[in-house]
């Protein structure tokens, strides 16, 4: 038996990249249009990091870490999520202190031990978007703006904008309590997950998906109807401006994500076009969990996008290869002058190539056309007595001869012009 890929792993081959490059490209086109600089944090922590910050009674917590001990013993994590790692490196190298307003991205890798299906992997990966030290409503609906932006500019045009506020340290405690004590009549009558989540993490009730739950999560008290004053005026201010840009949105109570680390503005964006796993892309405030994790008392506000669910909303794209010249030495003679001409071109960046294996002339130019080349200079037995090449423009379909001492300022005029 061969060895195979780990389960829920995905390889991307030469024919997914070109849809992945765009998306790379997109993100790094826009995030800097709106101001936000790269960031790479590493994609393993010490478990400790993930268990403070995301929540140990979630479900990422609780089963999907992929977490091991390290040779000395310490417990490390690969990274479930982006948030985690790239707060501990604002706090380690002091960002916020030294830049008090900080954008940053980062594009990578995410491990969760989940059940494998269609958009669910366990290695997948995301593009993060992480803003610090904002507190202003403004900076909400700016980043539900950026992240709508990017879904468009990718090509992403069925999708809805979920939105809600969680409240914040104030407000949520006594409406968690709420909740509790409400369902304390309902939850025995709930599905396994709900019943033991109805005491330990009753938020987490809100997120169940099994139809026969639904009707008694509908009958629970809502959030948006607790909010202290400060929330409901600053989401009361998010929509309003959300409004003023025209970006719609559908308003759900039930939107508390899977992090424990939200407060006041959560929002998801959706596509019924991706299935069971209908989520694209989440975000939401974090204000106090810098502080949380021993940094200074910053504000945070971010999202995350899911590359492969965003693939799956793209048409395939096809491969662009790029070949400015295919050098074809025919006659064995002159195989030594077109090696030398090939390291020229490259010198000056020009994509040259030639058949090391030596092939027939025939299936030689099939190469070049399945490459794309633009040019193929032509060097047999004729041509070297001559002291010329052969310069065939592909897109013309016209062949000229090229003396020697001509033919690299020939070709570098040729494919520049
Ligand atoms: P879901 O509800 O689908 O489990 P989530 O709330 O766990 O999503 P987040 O933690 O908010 O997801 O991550 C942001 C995005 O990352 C999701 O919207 C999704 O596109 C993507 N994502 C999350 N988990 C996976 C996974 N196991 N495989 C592929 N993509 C994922
Ligand atoms: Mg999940």
């Amino acid at each position: 038996m061969n060895i195979q890929a780990i389960k829920g792993v995905k390889d991307i081959l030469p024919d997914d990249m070109p849809a992945w490059q765009h998306l790379e490209a997109t993100a790094r086109r826009i995030f800097e249009d709106f101001g936000f600089s790269e960031i790479r944090v590493p994609v393993f922590e010490y478990t400790e990091l993930f268990a403070r910050t995301i929540g140990a009674s979630t479900d990422i917590v609780e089963k999907e870490m992929y977490t091991f001990e390290d040779r000395d013993g310490g417990s490390l994590t690969l990274r479930p999520e982006a948030t985690a790692g790239v707060v501990r490196a604002v706090i380690e190298h002091n960002l916020v202190h030294t830049d008090p307003a900080l954008k940053v991205y980062a594009l990578g890798p995410m491990f969760r031990r989940e059940r494998p299906q269609k958009g669910r992997y366990r290695q997948f990966h995301q593009v993060d978007v992480e803003a610090f030290g904002f507190t202003s409503p403004t900076v909400d609906a700016e980043t539900i703006e950026l992240a709508l932006a990017y879904l468009d500019a990718c090509g992403v045009r069925q999708h809805e904008l979920v939105l809600n506020s969680v409240g914040d340290r104030h407000c949520r405690p006594a409406y968690v309590e709420r909740l509790r004590q409400a369902l304390r009549d309902v939850a025995p009558a709930m599905c396994a997950d709900c019943q033991r989540r109805a005491d330990a993490n009753p938020l987490r009730v809100l997120d169940c998906k099994v139809p026969e739950d639904q009707a008694a999560i509908d009958a629970l008290p809502r959030i948006t109807d607790h909010l202290c004053e400060g929330c409901a005026a600053h989401f009361g201010e998010v929509r309003r401006q959300l409004d003023l840009l025209g970006i719609p949105y559908r308003l759900s109570h039930r939107l508390v994500r899977g992090l424990d680390y939200y407060v006041r503005t959560t929002f998801e964006v959706t596509s019924d076009l991706l299935g069971a796993q209908s989520s694209v892309l989440g975000g939401g405030r974090y204000d106090g969990l810098v502080k949380d994790l021993g940094g200074p008392d910053a504000a945070g506000i971010g999202f995350a996008v899911g590359m492969e669910r965003l693939a799956l909303l793209l048409p395939p794209r096809e491969a662009e290869p790029r070949c400015d010249v295919f050098l074809m030495p025919l006659a064995a003679a002159a195989l030594d002058r077109a090696l030398r001409l090939q390291r020229e071109l490259r010198g000056a960046g020009l994509a040259a190539m030639l058949d090391p294996e030596g092939r027939s002339f025939k299936s030689r130019m099939k190469q070049a056309d399945k490459l794309g080349a633009r040019f193929v200079a032509i060097l047999g037995d004729d041509e070297m007595a001559r002291g010329a090449w052969t310069v065939r423009d592909m897109a013309r379909s016209e062949q000229q001869a090229v003396p020697e001492e001509k033919i690299l300022d020939h070709l570098k005029e040729k494919a520049n012009g």
